[in-house]
């Protein structure tokens, strides 16, 4: 049975600017029987790749039953606390840890996984969970990723195997709003400290590891690197390495973002090696 409720998104075609992108993509929430708009925040931004930005009424009340689409919304915008304790990794569990054990020390691997909260689940058979923990220790998502063991690489074949804890729960109503992931850790350091941007999860973690003196952090996405993911580090000194081929983007991101007050130096030591394209730090050092 499909379900109608109170308010649906616009079907004209008039768009404002969105909350999140700040582009003129936005298509509200309408209420169906007054035709008045809901408020400046419930919605959907057109750019669904680029952006992503899509947040339903909390309070839509189901009035009818028609074929309409849209689903009510309860907003657990964040997992329970406990939900990292229970999916925590242990040893010789999750295929990316295995990797990680076979390159480094058992010291510096549980450092690792009590330092990021990294996650075992059985979504993919070993699959690694990475949450997204903001500065008040608030987790506002789990990203789930399979690895190789033995090569630490990616699993991408059949399919690409990246997912959400919130789609393995079946919240469907979860409303994900990312931060970086390792942010939580900025309440341990001092502002003198320097921070360092990567974009995969999985370099972060080696990275700290590897050079454990900086605060290596995650943006998830070569689009994770902008404004509204920063600006919880604004204050600090910040070191970005973005993959190779990906520099050019990221500096110009990081140029227009210190007009605005932010310290972003943005590396350009994989753009000067001979390296394929996409490659990371790690693919660089190991
Ligand atoms: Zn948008």
């Amino acid at each position: 049975m499909n379900n109608s409720y109170k308010y649906s998104l616009d079907r004209t075609s008039k768009k404002f600017v969105c909350p999140n992108c700040h582009k003129k993509t936005f298509v509200k929430f309408i209420d169906k029987e007054t035709k008045h708009y809901l408020n400046d925040i419930d919605g959907r931004c057109d750019r669904e790749s680029k952006c992503g930005y899509f947040k339903k009424p909390s309070n839509n009340i189901c009035i009818t039953n028609n074929n309409n689409s849209i689903t009510t919304v309860i907003q657990p915008t964040y997992h329970s606390k406990d939900i990292a304790v229970k999916y925590c990794d242990t040893l010789q569990q999750s295929s990316f840890i295995s990797y990680l054990l076979s390159t480094f020390s058992v010291k510096s691997v549980i450092q690792a996984i009590k330092t990021y909260n990294i996650g075992i689940t059985n979504y993919w058979q070993g699959a690694t969970i990475f949450w997204q923990i903001d500065t008040k220790k608030k987790i506002r998502g789990g990203k789930i990723m399979l690895y190789n063991c033995n090569t630490g690489k990616r699993v991408k074949q059949p399919y690409n195997h990246v997912s959400w804890m919130h789609k393995q729960l079946k919240l469907d109503n979860f409303v994900l709003q990312q931060c970086l992931f390792g942010l939580h850790q900025i309440n341990n350091i001092s502002k003198d400290d320097t921070i360092c941007i990567v974009e995969s999860e999985k370099t972060a973690v080696i990275m700290s590891i590897v050079i454990p003196n900086f605060l290596w952090l995650a943006t998830g996405s070569k689009t994770g690197f902008k404004k509204e993911m920063l600006q919880p580090i604004k204050e600090y000194k910040v070191i970005a390495y973005p993959d190779k081929t990906e520099y050019k983007s990221w500096n110009e991101k990081a140029i227009l973002l210190n007009k605005e007050g932010f310290t972003i130096q943005c590396s350009s030591l994989l753009e000067s090696l001979d390296l394929k394209e996409g490659c990371d730090l790690v693919d660089f050092l190991l």
